[in-house]
């Protein structure tokens, strides 16, 4: 079975026709396969982490869900498992740092975290960081910038985010996705300029150094950081009026910048070991024809939940075309008309598909990071496996051979659980090894 391969349970789906489906009301047990997934979910959530898997997860308080499958605890002695798989920092369009946003996350309940920063993954080793503190398991994330064109009609194009999630090593052949990434803000450089260029001719005085100001230094500049410096120069009311009016898709102020294609992107998420997902495919004007083009070039999955609930049009699209239905907050820390980070958990099957897809995508990653060091064992194939997380090595009286082990199993014991340590064939690895220092 290809890693593409995925199919929908009946417990994953919206169980409603209408638009949008409300959450809450009615709370019940969990089925047997909802239990079963809880379980397997919540097991690799806590892998590796500092205490021990939290026994209040196991009280039955815990095993219960609401009419779409999301779990719900009773809040006697039970525990919610909260994943948000949508979110910006500083390091892009959002308002907080990386390590505030993780505080955040912990004090709404989340267990998992995806930061999905637009076109940079420059945020994560704060995240990770910060995560250790509050137990908080951090997957590493970004949200690509992409343009979709039709084949049939190459004057037709369209902007398309992709999601992409990787496993705690973080991508492999990371040069190849970094370069990808670095030509996309290099892009929204160019972007940006062309904006204000574009306001300026339409007799709008806004100043390239506020808008850089506005994003702050190392930030790639978007239409957001162009919006506010509008709003501060007092040429628009507010960031919508400055959409609504000047910098809409195709709008008298809009730019696209370098963007790759989708199909292009998603291939290469493929190639450097993460899981594609569409992001709030309810924006697109032609949904259908990308999502089935992007299924070809191996989308695994669709954002078809929101703080709203389900969104049927898309959860059925997520069916025919046999994609993972995931979603998240998108959470910015604008403070208004946002949905809360970890407001948008998931259904217990839909968490535990994601994860049956993603993790044996991430261990082969792992396992290539990790061949990798074993065939030369160089720093820059150590930075491969370190580079989201200080992995502790042991420094007291032991050889190089003895740490450099030591090293490989705290990865092992904190990303895979017993049997991917087995699949990844860690022990064949390790027989390669001849002598390994660790600066
Ligand atoms: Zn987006
Ligand atoms: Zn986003």
């Amino acid at each position: 079975m290809s890693s593409n391969s995925y199919r929908g349970g009946p417990a994953s789906r919206c169980k409603s026709k209408k638009k949008k489906k409300k959450r809450g009301g009615a709370m019940k047990k969990m089925t047997t396969e909802q239990g079963a997934a809880f379980r397997s979910v919540t097991e690799w959530a806590f892998l590796g982490s500092q205490s021990s898997f939290p026994s209040s997860v196991d009280a039955a308080a815990s095993f219960v869900v609401d009419e779409i499958g999301i779990q719900k605890s009773l809040g006697r002695g039970g525990q919610r498992l909260v994943f948000e798989l949508h979110c910006h920092s500083k390091f892009s369009d959002g308002s907080f740092s990386p390590s505030k946003l993780v505080e955040r996350a912990h004090s709404n309940g989340v267990k998992v975290l995806a930061l999905t920063d637009h076109d940079t993954l420059e945020g994560i080793p704060q995240a990770v960081e910060a995560a250790r503190r509050f137990n908080i398991k951090i997957i590493p994330g970004v949200e690509i910038s992409t343009i979709f064109t039709s084949r049939s009609e190459p004057l037709w194009e369209e902007p398309v985010h992709i999601l992409a999630y990787y496993s705690s090593c973080g991508p492999s052949r990371f040069e190849d996705l970094d370069k990808l990434l670095s030509d996309i803000r290099k892009g929204r450089f160019f972007r940006a300029r062309s904006m204000v260029e574009k306001l300026n001719k339409l007799k709008l005085p806004v100043k390239w150094e506020s808008v850089a100001r506005i994003a702050g230094e190392g930030v790639a500049p978007g239409r957001l950081h162009v919006a506010l410096a509008m709003v501060e120069a007092g040429l628009v009311e507010n960031q919508k009026q400055a959409f609504d009016r000047y910098l809409f898709d195709g709008g008298p102020a809009y730019s696209t910048g370098r963007e790759p294609s989708s199909e292009e992107t998603i291939q290469l998420v493929h190639d450097t070991g993460g899981v594609s997902v569409l992001a709030h495919p309810w924006v697109l004007k032609n949904p259908t024809t990308i999502i089935r083009s992007l299924k070809e070039a191996g989308l695994h999955g669709l954002e078809v939940y929101r703080s709203n609930g389900c969104l049927s049009a898309y959860s059925d699209l997520a069916d025919t075309y046999d994609l993972l239905k995931l979603g998240g907050s998108d959470f910015h820390g604008r403070g208004h008309c946002e949905s809360e980070l970890g407001s948008v958990n998931l259904p217990v099957i839909a968490l535990h598909d994601f994860l049956q897809v993603a993790r044996p995508i991430w261990c082969g990653a792992i396992r290539g990071s990790l061949e990798s060091y074993a065939n030369d064992p160089s720093d820059m194939n150590l930075a491969r496996i370190t580079r989201f997380g200080r992995i502790q090595a042991p420094k007291r009286g032991l050889d190089d051979i003895s740490r450099e082990e030591d090293l490989i199993k705290c990865c092992m014991n904190s990303w895979l659980t017993v049997d991917e340590r087995q699949n990844v064939n860690i022990e064949a690895i390790q027989s390669k090894y001849s002598v390994i220092s660790i600066h």
